[in-house]
């Protein structure tokens, strides 16, 4: 390993960090992938003519970089203004660079000790205190850990990777408690079943909204994501974008993601067969022996009742199912299941059936 080796002199002017971990992406293609809550289904067939559409001779010149087609369809989308939009390459992008922008404080900022594991990253990357609060034993977030001193707050609305959902009251009472903040809220998986705080905005001029195309949307391989806030927010994160990168977005994705936004009744035609999917599962899972909270996101965490999470997984991965596992504290006995195909589906509880009469056996 590294750490035995010496470190020469320059490396410590280095700024070192421990990386995110993403989800594997498996070369082989016969492999039911519920392990990165990608959507199971195609992007809108808006988007296919879009591509078919392009003029790659456009390719010569750069971007807008305003990014206006994609940044007027949402705002017109969501009906907030063009000065309230602000778009990235994935909400990843956009949410590092929030981190860069609005957490620039020697007080910690505060976010749930079981989320969204990139949140602690960013921090560490940019040197960025933080205080992780931990979630009851029922993985809510309690609201009173937000109501202290702090240099922001961030959490995902529903929580990852527990797919739980806060009222949006306690949201509401969140933010109206930290004025002296930024307040960001993840809705990463607000499009499967949750209220979204985007009407809030024009309440409160510290709140950032951000989403993203990759799960709800069926566009994680074309990485766009948005934040919405109020002119203010937006102001800033766009001045700190314009000092770190003018052309984020490219032309090819700013004609296909203004084409998905367009097309209103493929999102809800998809998103609701995800979670019309999710809510005929959930019954099966618990037949097999599963626990868990009412999901409101394209993924269930759950654990079983007498096998292992390591066990389940690295089984179901042997014949090709792929789910998320963290050898973490106190999640290390759940596994992360996206809702895919109700063909996908069916065939993981029949897995999942084979495994324990077999294992009965
Ligand atoms: C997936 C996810 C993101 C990042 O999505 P992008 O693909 O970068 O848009 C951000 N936050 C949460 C909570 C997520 O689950």
């Amino acid at each position: 390993m590294k750490t035995e080796m010496k470190t020469a002199g320059w490396e410590n002017k280095v700024r070192r960090v421990v990386p995110y971990t993403p989800g594997e992406q498996p070369k082989r293609k016969d492999v039911i992938k519920l392990n990165t809550n990608e959507c199971p289904y195609p992007p809108s067939p808006k988007v296919k003519q879009a591509l078919e559409h392009f003029g790659e001779e456009s390719l010569r010149l750069y971007p807008d970089p305003q990014s206006l087609d994609l940044v007027e369809a949402l705002a017109d989308y969501y009906h907030v203004g063009k000065d309230q939009v602000f778009v990235g390459v994935g909400s990843d992008d956009v949410l590092a660079l929030s981190f860069l922008t609005f957490f620039n404080s020697d007080k910690p900022v505060l976010f749930p000790d079981i989320t969204y594991s990139f949140y602690d990253v960013w921090a560490d990357l940019y040197r960025i205190p933080y205080q992780c609060q931990p979630l009851d034993d029922n993985f809510r977030l309690k609201k009173e850990d937000y109501m202290v001193e702090n240099g922001g707050i961030i959490f995902p609305n529903p929580n990852a990777p527990t797919g739980l959902m806060e009222d949006i009251e306690v949201v509401e009472e969140i933010i109206a408690a930290n004025p002296d903040s930024v307040v960001i809220v993840d809705e990463a998986y607000v499009d499967f079943g949750c209220t979204s705080v985007i009407p809030l905005v024009e309440k409160y001029e510290n709140l950032l909204v951000v989403q993203t195309f990759s799960k709800s949307r069926a566009m994680a391989g074309m990485r766009i994501g948005y934040a919405i806030g109020s002119p203010k927010l937006i102001g800033y994160l766009n001045d700190v974008k314009f000092s770190f990168n003018s052309y984020t977005m490219n032309r090819l994705t700013l004609a296909c993601g203004r084409a998905c936004v367009e097309d209103e009744d493929y999102f809800r035609e998809i998103t609701q067969k995800i979670i019309a999917t999710r809510e005929r599962i959930k019954p099966e899972l618990k037949r097999l022996g599963f626990l868990f909270q009412d999901s409101r996101a394209n993924f269930i965490f759950a654990r079983h009742e007498t096998i292992s999470a390591a066990e389940l997984f690295e089984a179901l991965k042997a014949d090709g199912i792929f789910v998320r596992h963290w050898n973490k504290p106190r999640i290390s006995e759940y596994l992360r299941i996206t809702i895919g195909t109700d063909e996908e589906m069916d065939r993981l509880i029949a897995w999942l059936e084979n495994y324990m009469e077999s294992r009965r056996a």
